[in-house]
């Protein structure tokens, strides 16, 4: 008794350290407004980078051609191919391909990286193509997503600043990514130009914006989180005498990397971070992304476990990092039987842990919905934080105003990620915290569209627009 006590204190010590009350969350969506601001004041002036990306104008609907693109940066890697139709929404077709980057290549040299890429591609454009009717000499142009933090000086050139996500090539770091990539293509006798190096959220709004013009941020939540969103030239103070013919530029947040002290952390978070190759970085994005959400909530077993021994020695499995992937965490919190099988199954056959009493069962799912709860809520805060940038908040913005004399407009932010997509209970909870810190009358305004493989097709859309043929 004295154990199952010592367990559910270790839980209800999280569900204390995990507070997402509106009130908290509104602290945390002005803090991310503050932020923003102060990133765009001057270089380094804040843990959010606030990058140009050079995109002024956002796709809409009247590029054609046949346009490729790459895309780089979680899990998988995508090739694709996009055929555009010159009206709205007419995407004529597009093929995708899809493989999971090889673990190795991730911590090797950027030259390895790049020529596997290359080949990826110069196979696809084989399989794709009559190679008599379009040698591989012919040139073509090219979007690439590179979704890593890159000071862009140009919408076709930019240097990594850092990587996340698990990637680690140390000799890429302040090399030019086009160059990279078409020196790779240039070795593989493939005749190609990168018109536009875009991130992945960028792709995102791109492609929301193609199909819907009230469209003005976007967010990845995946393997990583990160977000951008359109943002008036005269308030990129840092960029002084910056002219778009829009009057506009989007701008690649980073904000995985935002931190503020209203941020619910625990010791479980502390621990994370010290233990990942980039500690004190991506703060947000490690309590948010499907990296990381399943190794907190492994801590957190942990913890109960070891606080109470009625389990017999801890199991090495247990004290393994990223052993209990997201969407095994997902399925556990997900798991509606009675008995909770799928939960004993999962604790049996990853962590090693067999015989796990029901009760003990219940408190490891509300542990997920603790962690899942905590993620959606303050991926939630963030987007009210760029609308509140925008004043798209309902409360008037930086110019002021009544609630009451504003007119909401409609406003589209287009989601991607395979948290986003593929967990329930995460978009739920998303949703429901959007309603609570806007309130119901201006959340009706909002909308999430999820695009599909917008970070990709968006950047064939980027590629097309910033074509010379168009
Ligand atoms: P990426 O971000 O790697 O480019 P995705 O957007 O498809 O690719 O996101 C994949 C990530 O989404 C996975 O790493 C995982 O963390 C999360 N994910 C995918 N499916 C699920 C699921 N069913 N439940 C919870 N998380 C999931």
């Amino acid at each position: 008794r004295r154990k199952w006590k010592k367990i559910v204190g270790v839980f209800r010590e999280l569900e204390e350290a995990c507070d997402t009350s509106v009130a908290r969350l509104k602290q945390v969506v002005d803090a991310m407004a503050v932020e923003m601001h102060a990133g765009l004041a001057s270089e380094g002036g804040s843990k959010l980078k606030m990058l140009l990306t050079f995109v002024d104008n956002l796709p809409n609907g009247r590029e054609g051609g046949t346009f490729y693109a790459l895309d780089l940066g979680g899990t998988n890697f995508r090739v694709l191919r996009v055929r555009l139709g010159g009206r709205r929404s007419s995407i004529l077709e597009h093929d995708v391909e899809r493989q999971p980057i090889p673990q190795h290549l991730m911590s090797s040299t950027s030259q390895d990286l790049f020529d596997f890429i290359a080949s990826s591609l110069k196979e696809f454009i084989e399989r794709e193509e009559d190679s008599s009717d379009h040698p591989l000499e012919k040139r073509r142009e090219l979007g690439f997503t590179f979704s890593f933090p890159v000071k862009q000086t140009s919408m076709t050139k930019g240097v990594l600043i850092k990587w996340t996500k698990g990637f680690s090539i140390e000799d890429m770091v302040g090399k030019d990514v086009s160059d990279s990539l078409e020196e790779a293509l240039m070795r593989k006798g493939l005749n190609m130009r990168v018109t536009a190096l875009v991130n992945d959220t960028v792709g995102t709004l791109a492609l929301g914006h193609y199909h819907d013009g009230d469209t003005v941020a976007a967010m990845i939540i995946g393997t990583g989180t990160n977000a951008c969103y359109l943002e008036r030239t005269d308030a990129i103070i840092k960029c002084q005498g910056l002219l778009t013919t829009s009057g506009g530029m989007v701008v690649n947040m980073e904000w995985g990397n935002f931190w503020s002290s209203h941020l619910p952390r625990t010791s479980y978070d502390i621990d994370l971070d010290a233990d990942s190759p980039n500690p004190n970085d991506q703060g947000f994005e490690k309590m948010i992304s499907g990296m990381y959400l399943g190794d907190i909530v492994r801590r957190v077993i942990l913890k109960m476990f070891l606080e109470s021994d009625i389990f017999g020695p801890v199991s090495s499995r247990l004290m393994t990092p990223f052993i209990l992937r997201t969407p095994l965490m997902a399925a556990m919190h997900e798991d509606d039987s009675p008995d909770l099988t799928e939960v004993a199954r999962i604790l049996k056959d990853i962590i090693e842990i067999p015989d796990v009493p029901l009760k003990v069962r219940k408190l490891v799912v509300k542990v997920c919905n603790v962690v899942t709860r905590r993620a959606a809520r303050l991926a939630a805060a963030g987007i009210v934080g760029i609308l509140k940038k925008i004043g798209r908040d309902g409360s008037g913005g930086i110019t002021g105003g009544r609630r009451s004399d504003m007119k909401m407009k409609r406003t589209v932010v287009a989601i991607e990620g395979g948290l986003y997509t593929s967990y329930l209970v995460f978009k739920e909870y998303l949703h429901e915290a959007l309603t609570e810190i806007l309130g119901e009358d201006i959340a009706k305004h909002v909308i999430l569209k999820v695009t599909e493989d917008g970070s990709g097709i968006g950047a064939a859309l980027l590629a097309a627009s910033n074509s010379s043929n168009n």
